[in-house]
């Protein structure tokens, strides 16, 4: 069955779609006594990607860094807010409409009155008057083969158990086998690819699990355990200056991570990889390489629903990496629909800071009455921050184009913690993250199996 639903009371119907940086951000400060409301996303929870790489191995919990979106649209108490729990299948730039596929029984939420509830696996079209789009973007593999078999991401909160599962059972498989049998070593052995932030900062945190942790009651299988981070270009977190990178790269070699540069992964079977090192201009050296766990970390690519869009724009042709905006976020050749986050193409980078400054950008536009004649967005950089394992991160603190700080090692593990807690967007996830970092300080990591 489709439907179609409208709010009718004379204010204009502003649509979001996803539940992310950019959505949750539009979602707080928007002024919902002008507008009706309307937030879309299968995912019925914030995520803050921030620490995700600390919760597979149980550093932080995974609850601790989700936040219902109820939680915020609660708030919303002046005018009519709804969430559905629902994925956009598709927008009508033609009609002013998006069509849903509900996930949930329990559709309108926060204050709101006058819209109509959706049952599991329907779908129907909402219609909008302007529409943010904020779906952000998915895990891409290039096309590599066997990744999405044999591989796992890190971009989900769902994706963090996993990974905690099958190392656990690797553990287990491989206590059971002798010393030096290959396929103790196989089983014993993670590979990240990608040197990337979430790349690094995951192999960190699976290195701190086994010195620290792991180490204590099996400490001589906890030496056997390998992990290797593979990175295609001749540098890892490339977006900091060459001193901190060679800082990271040397901290992560001391922790006996295993780097591997100018090494692409070209192929995933189920229980190897084969990863190519560039070793002249002109030369390539292949390698086969074991693994237990694979973690695939390699960037993001569009979604289906900005790539289907993208295709129904003739001002959109040719845009690879999301929808093209202008100084002002609005979709190039759409009137109402706005862009903000990793599925806008702006010229900025795909991060949680210039998500959150696109929506505050935007819904001051949008509460001010200034569409059409607001100043352009300006995004101000505040600078980069990873954390490398054993107590250590590399930050460059900035204000615009003024450098603040610069530095890596303890005290700048300790200023990551303080900005990351500043950063959380609610004070429960604030309480919970900090009472998982006490209790880290008196007791080993949570590391079930299964719940
Ligand atoms: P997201 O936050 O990904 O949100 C997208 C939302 O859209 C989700 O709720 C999703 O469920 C929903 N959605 C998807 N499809 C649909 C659909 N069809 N219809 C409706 N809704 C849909 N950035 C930093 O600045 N600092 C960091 O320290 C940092 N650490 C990170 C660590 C990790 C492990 C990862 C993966 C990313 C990290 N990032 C960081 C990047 C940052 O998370 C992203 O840039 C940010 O999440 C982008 O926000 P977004 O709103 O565009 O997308
Ligand atoms: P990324 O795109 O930053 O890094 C992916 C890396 O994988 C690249 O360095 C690329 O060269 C490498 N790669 C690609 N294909 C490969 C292959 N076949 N074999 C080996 N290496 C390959 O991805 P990310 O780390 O997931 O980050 C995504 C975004 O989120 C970025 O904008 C990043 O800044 C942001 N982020 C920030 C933080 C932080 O600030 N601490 C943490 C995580 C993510």
């Amino acid at each position: 069955t489709l439907s179609s639903y409208v709010t009718d009371n004379g204010k204009k119907n502003v649509v979001i779609l996803g539940s992310g940086w950019g959505g949750i951000s539009f979602l707080q400060h928007i002024d919902e006594s002008k507008y009706n409301v309307t937030l879309i996303s299968p995912r019925p929870h914030f995520l803050f990607t921030p620490l995700l790489p600390s919760t597979p191995v149980g550093t932080v919990d995974e609850k601790s860094i989700i936040e219902p979106v109820v939680n915020f649209a609660v708030k919303k108490t002046k005018g009519n807010v709804s969430y559905y729990e629902a994925q956009a299948t598709k927008i009508d730039h033609k009609q002013n409409t998006v069509t849903i596929k509900s996930f949930s029984h329990v559709n309108h939420l926060g204050s709101s009155k006058g819209s109509e509830s959706i049952k599991k696996n329907d779908s129907a079209d909402i219609k909008y008057d302007y529409l943010i789009s904020a779906v952000g973007a998915e895990p891409n593999t290039f096309g590599i083969p066997g990744v999405e078999e044999h591989g796992m991401f890190l971009k989900e909160i769902e994706h963090s158990p996993k990974i905690r599962k099958q190392f656990i059972e690797n553990i287990e498989k491989a206590n059971l086998l002798p010393k030096g049998d290959p396929e103790r070593k196989r089983l014993l052995t993670i590979v990240v690819v990608g040197g990337g932030p979430t790349g690094v900062e995951t192999a960190g945190e699976l290195q701190d699990y086994v010195d620290q942790d792991l180490k204590k009651f099996l400490p001589s299988l906890a030496e056997e355990v390998q992990i290797h981070l593979i990175e295609a270009m001749p540098v890892i977190l490339n977006m900091f200056e060459s001193k901190l990178t060679s800082y990271a790269q040397k901290v992560l070699e001391q922790t006996s991570i295993k780097l591997h540069l100018k090494t692409a992964v070209s192929k995933v079977e189920e229980k190897h990889l084969i990863a190519k090192t560039k070793v002249s201009e002109t030369e390539t050296k292949e390698e086969l390489i074991p693994f237990g766990t694979l973690i695939w970390a390699t960037g993001n690519k569009p979604r289906a629903i900005v790539t289907d869009l993208i295709k129904d724009i003739p001002e959109q042709e040719g845009s690879r990496r999301g929808l093209l905006v202008d100084e002002h976020l609005k979709v190039k050749g759409l009137d109402n629909v706005y862009a903000i986050g990793d599925n806008a193409v702006a010229g900025l980078a795909p991060t949680a800071q210039v998500a959150h400054q696109e929506a505050e950008y935007l819904t001051k536009v949008f509460n001010k009455n200034q569409i059409g004649s607001a100043k352009p967005f300006k995004y101000l950089h505040y600078g980069a921050l990873a954390y490398l394992g054993a107590e250590k991160a590399i930050a460059n603190i900035t204000y615009g184009k003024k450098q603040l700080y610069t530095g890596g090692g303890l005290i700048t593990f300790y200023i990551w913690r303080c900005l990351y807690l500043s950063m959380i967007i609610s004070w429960r996830s604030r309480f919970k993250v900090m009472s998982d970092w006490l209790k880290l300080a008196f007791f080993k990591r949570d590391f079930f199996k299964e719940l």
